[in-house]
């Protein structure tokens, strides 16, 4: 039997890959298309460990793909999780002001929010919001209707199904792709398990983003460098204080949004995340090290120039990671009643930022495409929500390779 040659192969199982191959689908429904994931299920890096909330698209800079993407891909991501059953909450958030210097910040934000196009923000006095969040302590809020919660993993599982209704498409899991060797029309994709071969392939790797490209020739003038976030959870009596999601006014300095309160689907609430330059890609411990994550983060002029520019950050970020104390303070800044018996440690995820060789992030999504294939070398927060509306770009720009 002649081996398969599928239209499109799409490497990474993340909500990226998944959104991609499922939107190919709906755009291709003949062809034949194949979703390889090096590990045993989707979803288990960045989207399975993220906050799980859909964003609304306030922070983010007008025109940006991440502002366009955010504000159609959770349009999209709402509709999808009603037709296929995801479990999700539309229930709005607070962004709170706790000094004056923030409030000017929060008044930037919703005047932005209201040029990104979102109706209903409203801007609340400390007796409004505490109709909202009765222990939420701050000068002023916005509230932000369109934000949510989702389950991002159930979403990825739904999207494969999608994908997998139709007969000839397929998914392979334990399919680590480690060579890449192209002929004239079709590209080879080793694993040690087999080999698979496409006429496209579109790689959606999130932490491996840049090691992929690499693999396929393409020179980069970029890193992706990990950081991870470490989350507590609040015990029952915590979870009297916080109903829904509470944001502070992210520092402009920053790329994070700061540490928050998130109610989750299953009726958890968590706090964090924090951020601190992670010792190995996909290390979910506080002490995971992987020499030759390590070293080809800190053998780029580029990680050491973000350092000399945020050193005091990172510091204060890597003794916070480390201290339930300090921890609680940020927590508390937003709701002063939390004491240390309301919060109990809980897991950790790992963002992949992108890094120019400037020390410069890179704050958009970013996408590299050669002859037949196309990387999406950035995927940061609020890739997740929008999932959807990214592989909407990536099958356009695929589309204009088939035509
Ligand atoms: C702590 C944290 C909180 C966040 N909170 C939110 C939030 O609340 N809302 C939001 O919208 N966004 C959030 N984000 C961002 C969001 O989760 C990511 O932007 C998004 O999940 C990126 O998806 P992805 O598919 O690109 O990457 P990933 O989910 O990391 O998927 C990449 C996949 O590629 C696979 N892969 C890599 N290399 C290979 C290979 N060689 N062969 C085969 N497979 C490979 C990996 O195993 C992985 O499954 C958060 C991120 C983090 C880490």
């Amino acid at each position: 039997m002649l081996p398969i040659l599928y239209d499109f192969a799409i490497v990474g199982g993340g909500i990226v890959g998944a959104s991609t191959a499922y939107k190919l689908r709906l755009r291709f429904p003949d062809d034949q298309i194949i979703l390889l994931e090096k590990e045993a299920e989707l979803a288990r890096h960045q989207t399975g460990r993220n906050s799980g909330v859909i964003h609304s698209g306030i922070y983010y800079k007008p025109g940006s793909y991440k502002a366009k993407l955010c504000f159609n891909g959770r349009e999209q991501l709402v509709t999808f999780a009603q037709q296929n059953d995801v479990p999700h909450d539309v229930c709005g958030k607070l962004i709170l002001a706790t000094t004056e210097e923030e409030v000017t910040r929060l008044n930037a934000i919703y005047s932005r929010g209201l040029e990104n196009g979102l109706n209903g923000l409203k801007l609340l006095t400390q007796k409004e919001f505490q109709e909202i969040e009765p222990f939420a302590r701050g000068l002023a809020a916005v509230f932000v209707p369109q934000t949510g919660i989702i389950d991002f993993k159930d979403a990825v599982q739904k999207m494969k199904l999608r994908l997998l209704e139709r007969p000839q498409n397929k998914v392979h899991t334990n399919f680590h792709v480690s060579g890449i060797s192209k002929s004239a029309n079709t590209t080879e994709l080793k694993s040690k398990t087999g080999s698979v071969e496409a006429k496209r392939v579109i790689f959606c790797g999130g932490l491996q983003a840049d090691f992929l490209a690499e693999l396929d020739g393409i020179k980069l003038d970029i890193r992706t460098i990990p950081f991870r976030g470490d989350y507590y959870d609040l015990t029952e009596t915590g979870k009297t204080k916080v109903r829904n999601l509470i944001y502070p006014v992210p520092d402009p300095a920053f790329p994070f949004l700061g540490v928050h309160f998130t109610r989750m689907t299953d009726g958890s609430v968590e706090c964090g995340p924090n951020a601190v330059f992670g010792f190995k890609r996909e290390g979910y411990q506080r002490h995971s090290f992987s020499l030759a994550d390590t070293t080809n983060a800190l053998a780029f002029g580029g990680t050491w120039k973000l350092f000399a520019q945020h050193w005091r950050m990172g510091l204060h970020e890597q003794q916070r990671a480390w201290s339930k104390p300090l921890f609680l303070k940020a927590l508390q800044k937003l709701v002063p009643d939390l004491s240390a018996a309301d919060i109990v440690r809980s897991r950790s995820g790992v963002r992949a930022m992108t890094i120019k060789s400037t020390g410069e992030m890179v704050d958009d999504f970013l996408f590299e495409q050669t002859e037949r294939h196309l990387h999406v070398l950035n995927a940061p927060s609020p890739a997740a929500t929008a999932g959807l509306a990214i592989a909407d770009v990536i099958v356009e720009k695929i589309k204009g390779v088939e035509e």
